[in-house]
């Protein structure tokens, strides 16, 4: 299998150096020069398998240049990190199932891809004799799941900068409370723009890219959409073998259009998908584009899911490509006048065909509060405000013809003060919180400067 650009310009890769490559070299994202599909009877035979076994089935489909035996142990340390046994398992609640994505080291969905991410770099970076600092700036949890892929591993180092005092206390703690020497956590005075910025800044300057190896670790790497498109397989097993039913809703809250792309993926390889039911909150550009063609930049505005608080969703350059029927020459004008303008419109038969797989609305605050409370005093089960904003537009938008499965994409412990604001109680403390706010904590303090951070990293990088 071979890795091609949405932009068209940059010559085919392997999976390895897809992986590395993070970003192409034209500026666009990675996808496979073609999408392998599996018959109904191969779907069946999946529907036994343990989750990591499933995850090598599904994964060895898209990689041919790692040997089985090596994929197959990087895939299942992966996923022993996981306090489930299932992995992601699919509890019914109120009539509706719900995917529960959270049981890696973090407590949301963002594990499943970064503890393979993680490994796959160790390995190749192994391989190929290479070291790699990684940069990223974080407004809570993908800095928390990218510290756990990478802590502890040779080869590798990672340096996170989080906006000081302005991330929760539970994902300040889930970064700082990481001491391994690979790990430097940067508190920096100043927003999640300004850490952003800073990031982009380090990046532009091309020779200290170079000279410091730096990686990136934000969803635009091809490995992480591949480690989600799994779950999708795994959910539809689960609810078929207690219903038999034929197709299934899925219901994803959506801010980057990452995981719901991972979900197209799984219907364009075959799974019987009713239809992709995208949610959003207030920062609702996905649900306007779905629903009335309307992808046009707001502003971003804070709500109860934050980390869904975003206007341009990276992975939304990989839809296009697909709406386009691979037409490069099309993205990258589409690209160029959304950059402009901050808009893009769509002809009656692209939207015709969004709908063949899309449906999407978007939830505010109150729905949101009221569907954690509903769930809450009908059973008992407490979501988190991510996963709550998909139940409400799922349950809204799913008919009766087939089941709705929503992923649940954070523990509620995670965001304990909006579950509080809801049900006046707050969620019971998953173990690996148990005394973290005890622990020892490793964090540097440090002006929202691009010189400095560039200083630090100097100091610390391989
Ligand atoms: C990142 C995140 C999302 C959004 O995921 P996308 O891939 O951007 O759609 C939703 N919920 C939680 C808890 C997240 O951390």
């Amino acid at each position: 299998m071979r890795y091609i650009s949405t932009r068209g310009l940059t010559p085919p890769l392997s999976f390895k150096d897809a992986v590395m490559m993070g970003l192409a070299s034209d500026g666009g994202l990675l996808l496979p020069e073609t999408i392998p599909t599996l018959s109904q009877d191969e779907i069946a035979a999946l529907s036994d398998l343990p989750y990591p076994e499933l995850a090598f089935k599904i994964i060895a489909r898209f990689v041919s240049d790692i040997p089985e035996t090596t994929l197959k142990s990087l895939i299942d340390q992966s996923y022993a990190s996981f306090n489930h046994k299932e992995v992601t398992p699919v509890v019914k609640q109120d009539g509706t199932y719900i995917l529960e994505l959270f049981h890696g080291p973090t407590l949301a969905f963002k594990d499943i891809a970064l503890q393979l991410l993680g490994n796959l770099f160790s390995y190749l970076l192994a391989e190929r004799g290479e070291t790699m600092n990684i940069l990223g700036a974080t407004s809570g949890d993908t800095g928390s799941a990218a510290i756990a892929g990478v802590r502890g591993k040779e080869n590798i180092n990672i340096f996170i900068l989080h906006p000081h005092q302005r991330v929760s206390p539970i994902q300040e703690l889930q970064m700082t409370t990481v001491t391994d020497p690979n790990v430097f956590n940067l508190a920096i005075r100043g927003t999640f723009d300004d850490g952003q910025r800073i990031v982009k800044e380090v990046f532009g300057d091309l020779d200290f890219k170079k000279e410091f190896s730096l990686g990136a670790i934000n969803s635009i790497n091809w490995a992480r959409v591949l480690a989600q498109i799994v779950y999708y397989f795994f959910a539809y097993a689960q609810v078929k073998r207690q219903t038999g039913c034929d197709s299934i809703y899925f219901s994803v809250p959506t801010g980057n259009f990452g995981d719901i792309f991972a979900g197209y993926l799984a219907k364009r390889m075959g799974l019987p998908i009713r239809k992709l039911i995208l949610a959003t909150n207030e920062n609702n550009i996905l649900s306007r584009f779905v629903r009335d063609g309307d992808y046009s930049v707001g502003s971003v505005v804070e709500t109860l899911s934050p980390s869904m608080d975003i206007q341009v969703a990276s992975n939304f350059e990989r839809y296009l490509y697909y709406l386009y029927e691979g037409n490069s020459m099309k993205v990258r004008e589409a690209l160029e006048g959304f950059q402009e303008s901050g808009s893009l419109s769509f002809s009656a038969a692209e939207r015709a065909k969004v709908h063949e797989d899309f449906v999407a609305a978007a939830a505010n605050r109150q729905e949101t509060i009221t569907t954690i409370r509903d769930m809450y005093q009908k059973t008992g089960y407490i979501l988190d405000p991510h996963t709550a904003v998909g139940v409400h537009v799922g349950r809204n938008l799913a008919k009766s013809d087939a089941p709705l499965v929503c992923l649940a994409t954070a523990h509620p412990a995670k965001f304990g003060d909006a579950v509080h604001d809801a049900i006046a109680t707050t969620p019971p403390q998953p173990e690996s919180l148990h005394g973290i706010e005890m622990r020892e904590k490793r964090c540097e303090l440090i002006d929202a400067d691009t010189e400095k951070i560039k200083k630090y990293i100097k100091q610390h990088a391989y």
